[in-house]
Parts: C-alpha cells; sequence; structure tokens
C-alpha cells in the first residue's frame, strides 16, 4: 500500500480564502442584488504593457517558423534575459550581481518554495507574523514542524511578530535561527524596510550563518528613495542571502508567469559534518533536474520590461495601483480609521475601528458596504486586529468601495 507525506495532514486547511468565499457566498445568496466589489485577493487587474505583448507576439510568430523555433531552453532561463537582469536590477543599483547568479523561473510562489530542497531537516526557521502564508505551509509539507496548534502556529517554527509597535519590522532574534523569511515591501502589511533595519539582519545573519531568504516581489512599489531595492544594496548581504522577484506585481504576470531568483555564487551553507557547500551549485542541481525553463514566449514578454518603453509602461501600471492606494489610504483616514503601508506598497493595512476582530470587521464591510477585503488574522494570530485591503482593482471600483465604507463607518 502506498503510503502520503503525513506533514501534508498538519496543514491548517487553506483556511482563509476559502472561508472568505464562503461568507461572501452566503452573503450573496441572501442579498442577490447587492453590487460585491472585491478588495482581498492580491491579484493584478490591468492588462499587460504593450511592450510585453508586442514581445510576445513576436516571438509567437518565431515559434510558427523552422528558421527561428525554439524547443528546450536553458533551466536556468536565456542568457539574454539573464543579462538584462543583472544589469538593470543589480548592476545600475550597485549591487554586484552576475547574470549567472540569476535563475529565471514561472514564478516567486514556488521558488520561496522549492527553495527548501536545497537545505537540511534541522535548520531553526524564522518566519513573520502575520506572514505570507507560502513560506510557512512549505516548511510544513517538508517537515520542518511539528502540529499547529489552536493559534495556527507550527511547533518548531520562530514567529516574529510584527504590528504598530514595531513599524512592522521584526526585531532580530536574540537567538540562533538558521533560515529567515523576509518580504519588503511586505505583503500583508504594505511595510517597508529601511537600510538600517536590512543591514541589522544581513549582520546577524553574517554573525550567526544564517540564509535570509529575502522577498521582493513588491520592490517596484517603492516610491521612497531612501529604501533599497534590493537585499543586495546591503553590504555583505551577497554571503547571505537569496532574493526572489517576480514579473507578477510589476508586469501584470501573475496568469503568465515569470520570476526570478538570485543565488550569489559566494553564499555557502555547511553538511552535518562541517563541510562549506556552495548554495548556487545544489540550486543549479535542483532547477536542471526538476524544472524544464520558462516558455520562450513568456521569456521575451519579460526582456520587454528591460526595455525603454517598456520600463516607461511597468512605471504607470505600478503607479496606478499606487494612487489606488494613496486613494484607500486617504479616504480611510479621513473616515478616522488608522491605517499602514499603501505608500511603497499596493496593500493597506487597516486597524480594525472599535476593538473590532479581524473577522467582525470583514463582516461589517461586507454587510453594510458589499466591499470584501482580507481579515489579517487570516495571515497569523499577530494579524488579528487588523484589515488588508489590496489596491489591485479599477479606479472606478476603488473611489466606489472607499465610498461606501467611508459612507458606512464614522468612527
Ligand atoms: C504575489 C507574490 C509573489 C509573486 O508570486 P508569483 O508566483 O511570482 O506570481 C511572491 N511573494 C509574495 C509575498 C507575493 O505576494
Amino acid at each position: 500500500m502506498a503510503t502520503i507525506n503525513e506533514n501534508y495532514l498538519k496543514l491548517k486547511a487553506g483556511y482563509l480564502f476559502p472561508e472568505i468565499a464562503r461568507r461572501v457566498a452566503a452573503f450573496t445568496e441572501a442579498n442577490p442584488e447587492a453590487p460585491i466589489i472585491k478588495l482581498g485577493i492580491g491579484d493584478v487587474t490591468e492588462p499587460l504593457p504593450q511592450a510585453c505583448l508586442e514581445a510576445m507576439s513576436k516571438a509567437i510568430s518565431e515559434m510558427g517558423d523552422r528558421a527561428t523555433f525554439k524547443g528546450y531552453g536553458p533551466e536556468q532561463g536565456y542568457g539574454w534575459l539573464r543579462e538584462k537582469i543583472a544589469a538593470q536590477d543589480f548592476q545600475a543599483r550597485n549591487c554586484d550581481i552576475d547574470a549567472s547568479e540569476i535563475f529565471v523561473s514561472d514564478g516567486a510562489k514556488c521558488d520561496t518554495g522549492n527553495i527548501l530542497d536545497i537545505f537540511g531537516k534541522d535548520n531553526r526557521i524564522a518566519v513573520t507574523d502575520p506572514v505570507y502564508p507560502v513560506y510557512v505551509d512549505t516548511n510544513v509539507m517538508a517537515g520542518h514542524t511539528g502540529p499547529a496548534n489552536d493559534d495556527g502556529k507550527y511547533e518548531g517554527l520562530v514567529y516574529m511578530p510584527i504590528s504598530a509597535d514595531n513599524n512592522f519590522t521584526a526585531e532580530i532574534p536574540s537567538d540562533k535561527v538558521d533560515l529567515v523569511y523576509l518580504c519588503f515591501p511586505n505583503n500583508p502589511t504594505g511595510a517597508t524596510a529601511t537600510q538600517e533595519h536590512l543591514k541589522a539582519w544581513v549582520d546577524y545573519a553574517r554573525e550567526h550563518q544564517a540564509i535570509i531568504l529575502f522577498d521582493a516581489a513588491y520592490e517596484a512599489f517603492i516610491t521612497d528613495e531612501s529604501l533599497p531595492h534590493s537585499i543586495y544594496e546591503i553590504e555583505g548581504a551577497k554571503d547571505c542571502a537569496i532574493e526572489f522577484r517576480s514579473f507578477s506585481k510589476n508586469a501584470g504576470f501573475t496568469g503568465t508567469r515569470c520570476a526570478y531568483t538570485v543565488v550569489p555564487k559566494s553564499l555557502t551553507a555547511t553538511t552535518s559534518s562541517g563541510e562549506t557547500v556552495q548554495l548556487h551549485q545544489l540550486w543549479n542541481r535542483r532547477q536542471s533536474t526538476k524544472f524544464n525553463g520558462v516558455s520562450y514566449i513568456v521569456q521575451r514578454g519579460a526582456e520587454a520590461v528591460y526595455s525603454d518603453a517598456g520600463q516607461a509602461q511597468i512605471k504607470a501600471l505600478v503607479g496606478f495601483y499606487l494612487e489606488n492606494a494613496k486613494i484607500i489610504c486617504d479616504r480611510l483616514s479621513k473616515a478616522g480609521l488608522t491605517v499602514y503601508g499603501g505608500v511603497n506598497a499596493p496593500y493597506v493595512w487597516v486597524k480594525t475601528p472599535n476593538g473590532l476582530s479581524s473577522w467582525e470587521f470583514f463582516d461589517k464591510l461586507l454587510q453594510t458596504a458589499n466591499v470584501v477585503g482580507t481579515p489579517g488574522s487570516g495571515f497569523g494570530a499577530a494579524g488579528e486586529g487588523y484589515f488588508r485591503i489590496s489596491a489591485f482593482n479599477s479606479r472606478a471600483n476603488v473611489e466606489e468601495a472607499m465610498t461606501r465604507v467611508t459612507e458606512n463607518f464614522k468612527v
């Protein structure tokens, strides 16, 4: 008889989004006419940039001609894309990252999960609370945790609470951890990290020989010039950090699928007997074995992001969502609500008013304003009392949702 990976049975069965869907469905059944606006899910709404479309159309034509047809490409991604990424995303910011350290993939979500393949079983792993659930669930699946407690916290993980009290940036742990997940600009809180904060993490990681898994999926939303876009802007980060990037949020590739991971060649970790091994070599082996590269067409689309036209178009796209975020922040603040994030990120993290729980606020917004957001408690116990509103929507929907919410919430 075949047996299963029992770690999967420890997972809190995808509670958050199914529960949202259940409550929305129940409400819609009782109120079929209610004009619901969803500001819940972290998916983009605007169409692809023209430069990407044109590049992909051209690539499709090439695929239809024997002379220019492409079969399997390099598992790590085409050199022309890796070169542009290295030059424009890193070298232009004085980060000493080489094209050979870039691994093009079909998503930062899968990369943040798959990266665990190259790490041992006995690492102490730290995540923030609240957190992007992928980091936690993939560690559960890999058998790095015990069961979850009533708070939804898994035994064996180190949870670092983030709240308004610490500016939504975790305290550097006083004891030793081996792997740390950081996400800036942050999903779900919209918080950012200063140069100093990231430097403190890099110093910590180097002192304890820890590895930082840095998720910069929302890097393009940084508007404050003083904030680092990449962890490699911090001296020493090449010796202690892996960075994840994605074309999903800057260029609207959530349905097109392209991302990349940076694994510097200087990055090492040890075997149980203390031998030092290069992580780049392991990730290269992992990708070459389990992955066959991103579609040629899609990589041409991603390459177009780096053209002058592409850069202007993604700037406009990101600017559009940031304007939505500003409208959300301004209107909610005016109504007396306390809001965080939304300036260098497409997420607004709202303090629930009048001591309401995250789910109570969810129900109130749904019932009174027909607006759907995401309860902060769904991202971790420390998210209780907060609520995430996403700026990924049309301007009309954002305006209408804010009118309804503010009419119903005079705090
Ligand atoms: C959207 C998002 C990503 C991007 O994932 P893709 O698989 O590249 O679409 C990565 N990390 C976080 C925190 C995200 O919210």
